[in-house]
């Protein structure tokens, strides 16, 4: 049947690609903005623009009833949930499907056992994913958590059972720091998450994070390859890529099987990642949880494959069957994402919201800018920094390094702080170049000194 009015329940950046996305389909736009958000770039480019509510996230964006209502009145068929805010919320794929319209994106009830991480992680298991030693369920009592620390044995990491966006996190090192940090998690987790539940995972010591690019019919799954996610800060992703380097073509094979095996167990439709540690010493790979929605760091593999995905996964959410087989899915080149965020990496990444000034943004063979500025635009302070993303694609790793340090610096955003001066420097540093990276890697690295006042990079 499918798609013909298409409510897009999300902004920045995201936002645009989703319009684009939509338009190049041929179905109408209808973009939702909050009442800060009247002037973004998505709404100027939608068919219509509804507003949901007031700058306030959790009056908006986060606002089921009202999203919901906005969409059914503004007579869309479907609704995009984009990432971040309602895009991994059971509630509200299921009020949307209630209210007669389609949820892009897989079921509420796959969302639900996806979503919460201990039962990822059951599921990861019963369909034979490799997972982090850790609890098998939830831990609710000090006395277990004890004794499944001891088992698995210190550093531990205690994590919400709800959590998400690199929060809800908390490494212990010892018995006594397992019973000071357990009961803080949990509270936090019920702050944060409405939802108290903790689990224990054993840390591994420098893992890289790769992850693995899945989309779905709810009957086939396929991947598309995976990305290089390693370069963290604050437990964040800061710059990607894809395919992830130097890996076994053994072990990228094994981990895209799993990630097809788990997607097509739990029926999953759409576009889908399983994130997994890499211990690239013992070159084996553990789950650590799956997003159920499109991810910021998508374009890489777009790059490297030439698919659409977010044109994809509105085409199986609409009831096409998966269009692609895993045999026509191919892997060329290699591609970078950095993310730019309006923050001043020189004072502690501090949110630096603006008006945007002189806007020069190199978009030529291979060099992709996803963003949502134009001149003249107030970011708002009341949303997460991302102002945009600098991809680029090259034949090789090295090439592709060679051709980011080069868009890097005829990138001109006027009148704001940004993390360019991050990725110049981190173009130039020799670990990054020889891939010498993991999670760990980028946070000494910054408390250490590399980066310093010159924009123009040079730092090691
Ligand atoms: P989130 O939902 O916040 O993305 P994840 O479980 O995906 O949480 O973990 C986020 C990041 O935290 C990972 O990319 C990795 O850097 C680190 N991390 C998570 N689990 C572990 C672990 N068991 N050992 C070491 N690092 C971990
Ligand atoms: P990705 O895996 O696509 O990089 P991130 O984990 O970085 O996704 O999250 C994407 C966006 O959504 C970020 O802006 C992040 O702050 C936000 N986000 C992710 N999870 C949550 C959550 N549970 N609650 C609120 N915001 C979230
Ligand atoms: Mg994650």
């Amino acid at each position: 049947m499918g798609i013909e009015r298409l409510f897009i329940a999300n902004r920045g950046e995201i936002a645009v690609r989703i319009v684009r996305a939509a338009q190049s389909l041929g179905i109408h736009t209808i973009q939702a903005h909050s009442e800060a958000d009247a002037e973004m770039l998505a709404v100027r480019m939608a068919d219509e623009a509804v507003c949901i509510g007031p700058a306030q996230a959790a009056k908006s964006y986060l606002d089921v009833d009202a999203v919901v209502k906005a969409a059914k009145d503004a007579g869309a068929d479907a609704v995009h949930p984009g990432y971040g805010f309602l895009a991994e919320s059971p509630a509200f794929a299921r009020a949307v499907v209630e209210a007669g319209m389609i949820f892009v994106g897989p079921s509420a009830d796959t969302i639900q056992s996806m979503g919460d991480k201990v039962s990822a992680r059951q599921a990861a298991g019963t369909a034979g994913v490799p997972v982090v030693p850790g609890s098998d369920g939830r831990v609710d009592d000090m006395e277990t958590a004890a004794e499944i620390a001891e088992r698995i044995g210190y550093p531990v990491m205690i994590k919400a059972s709800a959590g998400g966006g690199g929060r809800g996190i908390r490494i212990a090192r010892t018995p006594e720091d397992l019973a000071k940090f357990a009961p803080q998690a949990r509270q936090e987790a019920q702050a944060a998450f409405g939802d108290g539940g903790i689990y224990i995972e054993k840390v591994i010591p420098q893992p890289r994070h790769i992850e693995v690019q899945v989309l779905a019919d709810g009957t086939r799954a396929v991947h598309c390859f995976e990305r290089e996610c390693s370069l963290q800060r604050r437990r964040q992703k800061v710059w990607e890529e894809a395919p992830a380097f130097g890996l076994p073509e053994a072990t990228r094979q094994a981990m895209c099987d799993a990630a097809v095996d788990l997607a097509e167990a739990v029926e999953y439709l759409g576009a889908g990642t399983v994130e997994y540690l890499y211990d690239a010493r013992a070159d084996k790979f553990y789950f650590i949880e799956m997003n159920t929605r499109i991810q910021v760091e998508h374009p890489v593999t777009e790059m490297i494959t030439g698919l659409d995905l977010v044109a994809l996964m509105i085409r199986v959410a609409g009831g096409e069957p998966l269009p692609v087989s895993q045999e026509e899915i191919t892997l060329n080149g290699h591609a970078i994402e950095v993310r730019l965020n309006a923050e001043d990496p020189l004072k502690k990444f501090m949110p630096f919201p603006g008006v945007v000034g002189t806007l020069d943004l190199p978009e030529s063979d291979g060099i992709r800018v996803d963003h949502f500025l134009y001149k003249g635009y107030q970011i708002p302070p009341f949303y997460d920094s991302l102002i945009g993303k600098l991809i680029v694609h090259a034949p090789t790793r090295e090439a592709a390094i060679d051709k980011m340090a080069g868009a890097l610096d005829a990138v001109r955003i006027d009148g704001l702080k940004t993390t360019i001066p991050l990725h110049k420097a981190l173009a130039q540093s020799a670990d990054v170049r020889a891939g010498r990276i993991h999670t760990q890697w980028l946070e000494p690295w910054l408390d250490a000194g590399n980066l310093t006042t010159d924009q123009t990079g040079g730092a090691s």
